[in-house]
């Protein structure tokens, strides 16, 4: 039997935030705290909540206290110390976003792995070294803990090569040039969510919308992916907040060669100046733009609803048919007007909502006629977290047994 101090630390590391997630290390793992250090190095900020959402902390910093990664998390070391004085960390898991080719589940991170990850980096250059700054300051700050690694890509890896390749020359498939997919800790999630609430839709045909700040559709087979709007970056398939989602690879020769734009230029321009907010012109918040009364809004929306469509008929042509679509993310779990406006028109594919249940954000949300079930599933990663490393330090201490 566990002890019951025992804990895990979820940690999702970003380039100036730390998601943190405290975690009982029992068969089901259930939150104690949940928390976020932001603006890491510049005016940082702590809040956290316990397990049942009651604030524990929420302060600004002082400059030492959130000056970099190490620091914060000893910031989150003392919380946890001050609150949870009992609770023993056993393990600490990490979002990692790139696993490559050869991670299709969690590792524990040792000196070899670390390397190997670093290598990766240039893959996801924008989120890669930040994960690895988490894991880094994480052994720092619990040197006794085993740091274990849980990968955005790994739940899209058994793809068929269709759906892992791009039609170039076949050198750079064998450099990792391939279509990952990512948000693959939010898919597991869901995937485990459904295999729980409605396991005969688990055993089918689902699209998966995972609709935040960053956004992507997922086809899956029996609970497992088998198409994914993401592919070799974080950058494709829908438009997100900030980022443009599919473009033609001309439009990128074209802004070298006429504009002049370099990498960085351009970077900047894909990843932080494009999607809602570049086409909005206002803002890469949804909320903001469905108040807002301006065209260039309405048409940011209109763009957005168009390509969700666009992937459920794409993903569902892929998955030969639908029997469940499913929303999550902070858009769709809680922008009913988006949801509508995704499903509307959508009875060829037999998929009709129910107005009202949408309305209220229930958790089921089609007609009772609906063939195909639509479904609202708060997502929660964390969780998926910490449940990977319970499972992976679980497993070494039998094998240690033995
Ligand atoms: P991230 O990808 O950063 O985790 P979230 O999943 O939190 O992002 O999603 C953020 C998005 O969800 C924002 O565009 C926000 O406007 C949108 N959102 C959150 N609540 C609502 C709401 N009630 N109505 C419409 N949009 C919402």
């Amino acid at each position: 039997m566990a002890d019951p101090r025992d804990c895990v630390l979820t940690v999702n590391a970003g380039s100036s935030s730390i998601k943190f997630g405290l975690f009982e290390a029992g068969a089901a793992p259930a939150a104690r705290m949940t928390g976020l250090v932001e603006r890491i190095g510049d005016g940082p900020r702590i809040k956290a909540e316990d397990g049942d959402g009651a604030s524990l902390v929420k302060r600004d910093l002082t400059a030492a206290e959130g000056a970099d990664h190490v620091s914060a998390l000893a910031t989150v070391l003392a919380l946890l110390r001050e609150r949870f004085p009992a609770a023993r960390v056993i393990g600490v898991g990490h979002r990692v976003v790139h696993g490559g080719v050869a991670y299709d589940r969690p590792i524990r991170v040792g000196a070899a792995e670390m390397a190997e990850l670093e290598r990766l980096s240039p893959f996801a250059p924008l989120h890669q070294p930040h994960n690895l700054a988490g894991v880094r300051a994480a052994a720092a700050t619990f040197p006794d803990a085993p740091q274990i690694a849980c990968f955005d890509t790994a739940f899209h890896r058994a793809h068929p090569f269709v759906n892992d390749a791009f039609a170039l020359p076949r050198e750079y498939y064998d450099k990792g040039v391939r279509r990952y997919g990512f948000h693959g800790l939010s898919y597991d999630y869901v995937a485990g969510e459904l295999a729980r609430v409605a396991p005969h839709l688990h055993a089918g045909r689902v699209v998966v919308a995972h609709l935040g700040n960053g956004a992507s559709m997922c086809g899956l087979l029996g609970g497992r992916s088998v198409a994914s709007t993401m592919g070799f970056s974080a950058l494709d398939g829908l438009p997100m907040g900030t980022r443009c989602g599919q473009l033609d690879p001309g439009v990128l020769l074209y802004l070298m060669q006429q504009e002049g734009m370099g990498a960085d230029e351009i970077s900047d321009l894909l990843y932080r100046r494009s999607g809602l907010l570049g086409l909005s012109g206002l803002s890469n918040d949804m909320r903001e733009l469905l108040a807002a009364r301006t065209d260039a809004a309405r048409q940011a929306v209109d763009y957005f609803v168009f390509r969700i469509r666009r992937e459920l008929g794409a993903l569902a042509a892929a998955l030969g048919g639908l029997d469940a679509l499913v929303f999550c993310g902070g858009i769709g779990e809680n922008a009913h007007e988006i949801r509508a406006r995704v499903c509307d028109g959508m009875g060829w594919i037999g998929l009709e909502l129910d107005e009202g249940a949408n309305a209220e954000n229930a958790r089921v949300i089609s007609a009772e006629f609906s063939r195909v079930r639509v479904l609202r599933i708060p997502t929660n990663e964390e969780i998926v977290i910490a449940r990977a490393a319970v499972a992976l330090i679980g497993g070494e201490a039998r094998a240690a047994a033995e």
